[in-house]
C-alpha cells in the first residue's frame, strides 16, 4: 500500500523521502521535498502542521509517554494527574499512528526511484 503525498498527488516510495505531518488528530503524508515546499507556503500548510517522523520529535514523543504513564499508573497531583496523563499522551499517539500507518508499509530505501 502507497500513499500519495498531500502536495503533488504522486505516491510516496519509501521511509528516505516520507515526511508525515499532525494537524490535530490527522496526519499527511509528504516527501521530504514537498514538505519543505509545503511549509514555506503558509495557506496550505498551517503553523501547527508539524512533522512527526523526525528524531527530536521521537524523542519528544518517549519522553512524553514516559512523563504520561507516570501520572497515569501513579496518583501524583490527583486529577489534574490525570488530565496531565491524557494530554501527554496525544504526542506518542501520534508518532505511532504515523508510524503504523505510513512508516511500516513502506520500505526503508529504494534505490534508483527515477
Ligand atoms: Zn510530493
Amino acid at each position: 500500500m502507497t500513499h500519495a503525498c498531500r502536495y503533488c498527488q504522486k505516491p510516496i516510495r519509501d521511509r528516505d523521502e516520507l515526511v508525515t505531518a499532525a494537524k490535530w488528530f490527522s496526519i499527511r503524508p509528504y516527501h521530504y521535498i514537498c514538505y519543505d515546499q509545503a511549509a514555506r507556503e503558509v495557506e496550505r500548510i498551517g503553523d501547527n502542521e508539524k512533522p512527526l517522523n523526525n528524531m527530536p520529535n521521537t524523542i519528544i514523543s518517549i519522553i512524553m509517554l514516559a512523563v504520561s504513564i507516570f501520572f497515569l499508573a501513579g496518583s501524583a497531583l490527583g486529577s489534574i494527574g490525570d488530565l496531565l496523563g491524557v494530554l501527554t499522551l496525544y504526542p506518542p499517539l501520534m508518532r505511532i499512528l504515523s508510524y503504523v500507518r505510513y512508516e511500516h508499509p513502506l520500505p526503508v530505501f529504494l534505490e534508483n526511484k527515477r
